[in-house]
């Protein structure tokens, strides 16, 4: 009877693991940031860091980019306006 209740906790503790495999950590996409260099993440607006501005309009297509791309990866075009 022991032996069968351990058989049953191994496959419970088995289950468990699978769980917590199917779960990885969440990633997300970080760069550095132009100004002061510190982790900022990709979606962000303003460096928290140093409230350097990350991103800008493309006065194209209205896309939004990041500063650090001298051209607009949506149109190709180097023109760009501030965010305000
Ligand atoms: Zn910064
Ligand atoms: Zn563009």
């Amino acid at each position: 009877m022991i032996f069968l209740l351990l058989i049953t906790l191994a496959f419970l503790l088995l289950r468990i693991q699978d769980e917590l495999n199917d779960h990885p950590v969440a990633q997300t996409v970080t760069a550095s940031c132009p100004s002061c260099e510190k982790e900022i993440e990709l979606d962000w607006m303003v460096c928290p860091h140093c409230l350097q501005r990350l991103r800008e309009n493309c006065l194209v297509c209205q896309q939004r980019k990041l500063i650090s791309h001298r051209f607009c990866p949506s149109c190709g075009s180097g023109a760009a306006e501030v965010v305000t």
